[in-house]
């Protein structure tokens, strides 16, 4: 059907909202506001589905998302650095939407007076739809009133950017009714009957708890150093000899050491009990804006003890010989353009001269 071109054209965004784990009352409550309020606004679909984070690739849940198109939402218990990759990595592509819900963790004077660095990483890989995907922090706020505001917000962003790129065609118009709930979306799908399979039961089926590590390639700069510390076959690299977490679930569960090896602070544990491990924002004192000593759980200098205890704990419980700094210990790269020194570099260094 054809509109006259100044009519306005409305596609409508997807919301999904990502369980916790368990059965937590208090965030199960949460969850529940947060999509009884969404079902009410005008112009969304909203989706329930369990942890992203434990969803394999047979868990329907997963095949849903892989089914949306279009720009998305997602409300998930997870940070949004730690989110956007996770669902990157399983293909759920997309550029990154800038969210303007600061939680209240985050004034802080202190950390606000510099800005980030630019990110230095290799990026995605493949080919990036022309969506953009938003991720909100559910241990952000109490209550659903800061998402649903901020929601309707990126929903307008999200129209204007559609409006700008195809100003003259207009094919689909929403007249902004809510709908009477359906399955997958509680409020109607535009994505139509090719996700009408996805029943609510199939969708929320419990999956398995899982354990494994997440990259940041607007971070990663490739250097191979986690590929040579894990020895437990967890990464690889693909076709362009780029790193990649090749084998998931051989990583070992409650381990977070290669995330203290990175250079870059770009491998994540999302549901590591320290945020900077689990995904917090980088940004600029001295290179890492979480503090090093939360990063490496004490003294900056402990970090490789750390990650190399971890690893040894891991290997002795396979039955395998403890092998200490012997091997795939980080070593900076010699061809790598070394740029100014951070914190982390200088750890290194007191490292070299210790002999380590
Ligand atoms: S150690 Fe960090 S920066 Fe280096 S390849 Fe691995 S994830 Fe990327
Ligand atoms: S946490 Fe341990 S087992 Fe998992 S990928 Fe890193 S080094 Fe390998």
């Amino acid at each position: 059907m054809n509109f006259p071109p100044n009519t306005m054209s409305r596609t409508r965004l997807n919301v999904v909202l990502s369980q916790a784990p368990g059965k937590h009352p208090a965030k199960r409550a949460l969850e529940e506001s947060v999509a009884a309020a969404l079902i009410m606004e005008s112009g969304l679909d909203v989706s329930i589905i369990p942890n992203l984070y434990d969803l394999g690739p047979d868990h329907t849940g997963r095949m849903f998302l892989e089914g949306v198109s279009g720009d998305i939402v997602v409300l998930c218990w997870h940070f949004p650095r730690a989110a956007f990759w996770l669902l990157d990595r399983i293909g759920i592509k997309g550029h990154l939407g800038e969210v303007q819900l600061k939680p209240p963790r985050e004034v802080d004077e202190d950390e606000e007076t510099e800005e980030s660095p630019p990110a230095k990483g290799i990026g995605p890989t493949g080919k990036i739809p022309d969506r953009h995907i938003y991720c909100l922090d559910l241990r952000d706020f109490k209550t659903p009133d800061p998402y649903l505001k901020e929601i309707r917000r990126i929903s307008a962003e999200c129209q204007e950017r559609r409006e700008k790129a195809r100003p003259m065609t207009a094919t689909f118009v929403d007249l902004g009714l809510p709908s009477i709930a359906t399955a997958p979306s509680l409020n109607g799908t535009s994505n139509g009957t090719a996700m009408a399979a996805f029943t609510p039961e199939k969708l929320l089926v419990e999956p398995n708890r899982r354990w494994y590590p997440v990259i940041d390639y607007s971070r990663c700069t490739n250097c191979l150093e986690c590929l040579d510390f894990c020895l437990f076959g967890v990464y690889g690299v693909n076709n362009f000899d780029q790193i990649l977490v090749e084998t998931q679930d051989n990583c070992k569960k409650g381990c977070p050491a290669c995330s203290r090896v990175c250079p870059e602070q770009a491998i994540m544990f999302p549901e590591y009990k320290s945020a900077a491990i689990a995904g917090a924002p980088v940004g600029a004192i001295g290179g890492l804006k979480i503090d090093l000593t939360k990063l490496f759980g004490g003294d900056v200098k402990d970090a490789l003890a750390m990650a190399v205890q971890e690893r040894d704990k891991e290997l002795l419980g396979d039955g395998r010989e403890a092998v200490g700094m012997s091997v795939g210990i980080p070593k900076r790269q010699p061809d790598k353009d070394q740029g100014p020194k951070d914190d982390l570099d200088n750890l290194m260094d007191d490292l070299d001269r210790l002999g380590l």
